[in-house]
């Protein structure tokens, strides 16, 4: 059996199209949704993923706010900015792109962001939200995009045991929280790197999502015969003979999809689906969801 795959470009493509509706009638009321992203210090990595957040913008026709600091911006500087993003009636979502460097408090920053433009969905106040099953919330990009994802490819969950490998505030438990509540109805299992023989519990899942950042750290043998497996691990590892001297590879070994029934790609699944929900985030930032 070879499995399915999981395509998250077709799925990411279905979700902007979408939006089109939408943000034409926030234009029509005057309001073109507006993202700001800061991104400080020069990570590659987070420059890639920043310009692929650009880009969705200006397919879409979002404005787009790319706020670019050296990696000796000082937290306080940082604050400002962000208060001043708050205040600024123009912008309706912010997005203050993650590693930042090591000198700054990550978590206290992000909680500076108002909660209605917070559309990475990580302030206390769209987690708490999202706790309580409530529709007034921005919903972690990440996590929303694989359940988004797994509704378009019409995969139930409803009764179904998953397991969740990896526990961050922006992947793993949110993503735990949207697959047991209301509605989604899986039985979740949090792994960590904590856990006594995550192999036998992944064996167990009928659904594995895997965000850990580790390469190839769940086998083939670790999967349950025709489970669903999301792979939200992106990780470079050297390669000589490609371009960029680098291969992006997930944290779930590629042979895995001879016994899985549905797989997403790496890169291709999971990736763009962060990006659509982010724009989807954004336009409802614009349609203030939150009062
Ligand atoms: P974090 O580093 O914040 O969290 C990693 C989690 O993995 C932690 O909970 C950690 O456990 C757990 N872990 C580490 N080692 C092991 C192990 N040996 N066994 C079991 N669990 C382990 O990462 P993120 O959640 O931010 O991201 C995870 C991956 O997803 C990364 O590769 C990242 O690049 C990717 N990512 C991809 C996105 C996409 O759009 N495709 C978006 C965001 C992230 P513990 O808590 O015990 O330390």
């Amino acid at each position: 059996m070879v499995a399915s795959v999981l395509d998250g470009k077709s799925c990411s493509a279905a979700v902007e199209s979408s939006l089109v509706p939408r943000i034409n009638d926030c234009v029509s009321a005057g309001i073109i949704p507006h993202l700001a992203v800061v991104i400080v210090g020069d990570d590659p990595a987070s420059h890639v993923y920043v310009g692929a957040k650009i880009r969705a913008c200006k397919r879409l026709g979002i404005k787009s706010s790319h706020i670019e600091l050296p990696e000796s911006t000082s937290e306080a500087e940082l604050r400002n900015i962000i208060t001043e993003l708050n205040h600024d009636t123009d912008v309706h979502g912010i997005l203050v792109q993650s590693p930042l460097p090591q000198h700054m408090d990550e978590e206290a920053l992000t909680d500076l962001i108002h909660p209605s433009k917070d559309v990475d969905g990580f302030h206390p106040v769209n987690l708490g939200r999202l706790v309580q099953s409530r529709n007034d919330c921005l919903i972690p990009c990440t996590p929303n995009g694989v359940m988004r994802l797994l509704e378009w490819a019409g995969i139930e969950t409803n009764g179904k045991t998953a397991l969740v490998i990896g526990r961050s505030r922006n992947v793993g438990m949110p993503q735990a929280i949207l697959l047991a509540s209301r509605g989604a109805d899986a039985t979740v299992t949090i792994g960590h790197s904590r856990t006594a023989d995550l192999e036998l519990q992944c064996q167990q899942a009928d659904i594995v999502v895997a965000a850990v950042g580790r390469p190839n750290m769940v086998k083939k043998s670790w999967i349950k015969p025709g489970a669903v497996v999301v792979d939200v691990g992106i990780n470079r590892v050297d390669d000589e003979k490609s371009e960029r001297g680098y291969l992006l590879v997930g944290d779930v070994e590629k042979s895995a999809n001879e016994v899985a029934s549905w797989i997403t790609p790496v890169p291709g699944g999971v990736g763009p689906m962060t990006v659509a929900m982010l724009m989807e985030n954004t336009v409802a930032a614009a349609e203030n969801i939150l009062q």
